[in-house]
This record gives structure tokens, sequence and C-alpha cells, in this order.
């Protein structure tokens, strides 16, 4: 039997290993923390193909250097690392145009198609997690911005999106008594899902280890065990461990992991943050996307989170606490009654970034037997499962319906 190492016990590295083992394989799963600790943990926990854009966008190479000046504002790059980012920053930025956002968002909303079917299947094969079909509900605080957003939608229209219905002041209200007086608009999209994603990241691998899957933690990866064009193991701080196959999914910092393959793998960090509050907040009805100050606010069982910001300051966790003072600022706005100063379980986390802002899901290049899935950027939850299924049947030489092509690990020059 072909023994695969995954290293990550992220939600993509975990979604891989279950469809792996689900597949016949001997599969470990390596991560230097424990289960689903990373950006998989704090996060707002959408299940939204309707929002499939990459985050390269047509203007966004001025609002960006606008907003660079503005620690509080929803996109911010810190000056200190622009250095170490310029290079990486430059090819994002040739991405923000028209042609790439456009082919990003359908190749996106392609593979997202079967999104909200894998959850309703992966609940059906006894994958045990919070999963909740209330939509979502944009809200805005004026009319231009709300009508950029929802224009987005008519290309939604052929993966089976309906166009929403914007709403006034009042209709907003009615689906959500507790937005303030600023909300004048917004729309819902009844279709989408969210999930709490801890036990997401918890419920994959209890499947995966009721399979007879091994997860080995406070195991960190600090080398290859390579010979030509095959990967033969990693080195690790708990000595040296061998596989047929290699599979890499440590998200923001699987280009650093890469790089001991001799790989350069263009992946930063967009660093984002939430505040959780686990018994009370505001009772949401259902998930709101918070419009002008871009961010998501998530009813879970008797909680709340609200998450936003990106964050371009390099590989790190650090907690930048000005980051927090602008998602309350912006959540205060929104909502009748403001979320107190300090309440709540603050939290900070690496979205996995690519320049043109896709993932990168296949076969590393130069290599026979390593893989490569990151760079899931917003989306990393929403794509788990297709992700999984789809390096599962590219490992495992099944036929797949997805069309990998426009994710190439290998389609940078870098
Ligand atoms: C604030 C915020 C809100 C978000 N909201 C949503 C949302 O609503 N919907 C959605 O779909 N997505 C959302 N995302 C994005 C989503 O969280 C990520 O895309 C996803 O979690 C990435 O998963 P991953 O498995 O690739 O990475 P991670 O979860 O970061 O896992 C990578 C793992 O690799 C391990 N690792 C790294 N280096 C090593 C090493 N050298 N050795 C061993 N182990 C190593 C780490 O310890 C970690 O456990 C959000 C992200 C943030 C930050």
């Amino acid at each position: 039997m072909k023994r695969t190492i995954v290293v990550g016990a992220g939600v993509i590295g975990l979604a891989t290993a279950y469809e792996l083992k689900r597949r016949g394989r001997d599969v470990v799963v390596l991560d230097r923390g424990p289960v689903g600790e990373g950006a998989s943990k704090g996060n707002a926990g959408w299940i939204t193909p309707s929002i499939s854009a990459p985050v390269p966008a047509p203007g966004l190479t001025w609002t960006s250097m606008k907003w660079m000046l503005n620690p509080d504002s929803p996109l911010y790059i810190a000056p200190s690392a622009v250095p170490h980012l310029a290079r990486w920053l430059w090819r994002f930025w040739r991405y923000c145009n028209a042609t790439d956002f456009l082919r990003g968002l359908h190749a996106t909303a392609r593979l997202n198609r079967g999104t909200l079917a894998a959850f309703d299947q992966l609940q059906k094969d006894g994958v045990s997690f919070d999963l909740f079909r209330q939509g979502l509900l944009f809200v805005f605080t004026g009319q231009s911005y709300m009508e950029k957003v929802l224009h987005e939608f008519d290309y939604y229209k052929e993966y089976g999106y309906n166009v929403p219905t914007p709403l006034d002041r009042a209709g907003v209200r009615g689906l959500e008594p507790l937005v303030s007086d600023w909300v004048t608009t917004g729309f819902h999209v009844k279709e989408e899902y969210h999930v709490r994603p801890e036990t997401l990241a918890a419920g994959y691998a209890t499947a995966f280890t009721a399979l007879g899957g091994e997860i080995k933690t406070g195991v960190t990866v600090q080398g290859a065990i390579r010979s030509g064009d095959q990967a033969r193991g990693v080195e690790t701080s708990a000595g040296p461990v061998e596989g047929d196959e290699i599979f890499l999914a440590a998200g923001a910092e699987t280009g650093l992991v890469a790089g001991h393959f001799g790989l350069r793998l263009p992946v930063e960090a967009g660093k984002g943050y939430s505040i959780t509050i686990e018994n009370g907040g505001p009772a949401l009805r259902q998930p709101l996307y918070l419009g002008e100050g871009r961010i998501g606010c998530t009813p879970f069982k008797g909680g709340v989170r609200f998450a936003g910001t990106m964050e371009l300051s390099g590989i790190n966790t650090v907690l930048d606490p000005r980051r927090m003072v602008g998602i309350r600022k912006g959540v205060a706005r929104y909502f009748a009654k403001p979320i107190g100063a300090t309440e709540g379980n603050e939290w900070v986390g690496m979205r996995p970034l690519t320049p043109d802002g896709l993932p990168m899901l296949g076969r590393a290049p130069g290599y026979r037997n390593l893989y490569v899935a990151t760079g899931h950027a917003m989306l990393g939850v929403t794509l788990a499962p297709v992700t999984g299924a789809a390096m599962a049947d590219l490992m495992t030489g099944a036929g797949s319906a997805i069309d990998l092509a426009p994710f190439d690990p290998g389609r940078f020059r870098w």
C-alpha cells in the first residue's frame, strides 16, 4: 500500500488525508501544532461559492496604496514589510486587472460548483461538524458599494445562483432586526451555508483516524529527503519520516516547506483577525457581511464571531491591536448595540495567498510524487471538500471531473 505523508493538519491537509484514506492509502499527517490550529481555526466559517472572486481585483492597486497609510483599513500593507514583499506585491498588483480577475473568478466558481453538495455529502458520510444552512445577508450603509457587489452576482448565474433582490432599510431589518439605522440597503443570498470551522477540522480528523489514518502533532517539518525528481520523505523535529509520496498543505507556510525541496512557491500570508464571543453578543439570525467595513459576522450555537481585515506583513501571527480596533469600530457602526471594547476572544490567522489569488493545486514542478494544495486565501474552508476530493483523485490516478489546470502550482515564473 502506498504511504502518503501529509504536511499540515489544517482543513486542506485533513480533507485530503481523509479522501486519500477513503481511497485506500496509508496516510500520516504531520503538524507542528495541534490539529486545526492554523488559519482553519478562528475564521468566519462561511461556505460561499458565490464569493469566488480572487483578492487581486481591478482598482485594488491604488486602493491598497492609499490604505497602506491607515492601519485601521480593511486591507493593510505594513510599510515595514514592503522590502521583503516587494517582488510578491509587484506580481500581485499586476493581477489587479479585469481580465485576470474574471478568469480567476470563473476558474474558482467552476471549482466551487460542487461545494454545497460536497458539504451535504460529508454529513451523510458521518463526518461530524456544525453545519448551518441560513444563507448570507449582505448589508450596506450606502447604495453605491451595494450595487458594485450585487453586480458580481451576474457572473454567478451560470453556476446556479439567482441575482439577489436588493432590499431597502425595512427589508434588511425584517431579516436582521439588530442592525443600526446606518444600514440602508442589502441583499440576501439564500443558498449559502456556514460551519463552525473548529468543528470541521476536528470532524475531519476524527473521521480520518476512525478509518485508520495517523496524525502526529508537535512535529515540525525542517527538511526534505529527495533524490532527483523523487521526494522520499521529510526531516522533522522528531526524526526522518519516509513515504512514497508527499502532500504539502502547510497553509501560508507552504512556500517555506516547499523551499526544502528546492522549490520557490510564491505563497504569502494575508493575515486576518477575528473576535469570538462564546456566550452572548448579538444573537444574529444568519451570517452578515458588513459591506463597506468588509467584516464578516457569523453566529454559532449561542455565540458570534466577527472576522475581517487583510494584512500583508509577512509570515507571522503577530496580533496588531490596531486591527482589532478597526474591526470593533466597523462592527459598532452596523449594529444598534455595539460589542464591548474588550469583550471576546481575539485571534489572528494567516490566509495562504498567491499573487493571482487562486489556489495552487496539483503536482509540484519538477517532481513525480510531490503534491501541493494551498493558496485558498478567503475560501479555504469553502473549498476544503472539493480540494480534498480533487487532490485524492489526482494522486490515486482516478479520473476527476474537476479541471485543475488553472491552479497548476508551476504557473508562476518566480
Ligand atoms: C479572519 C479569517 C476569516 C476567514 N474566513 C473564511 C470563511 O469564512 N470561509 C472560508 O472558506 N475561508 C475563510 N478563511 C480562509 C481559511 O481560513 C483558509 O483559507 C484555510 O483555513 C487555509 O487552510 P490550510 O489548511 O491551507 O492552512 P492552515 O489552517 O493554516 O493549516 C496549515 C497547517 O500547517 C502547519 N504547518 C506549517 N508549517 C509547518 C511545518 N514546517 N511543519 C509542520 N506543520 C506545519 C500549521 O501548523 C497548520 O496547522 C478565513 C481566514 C481568516 C484568517
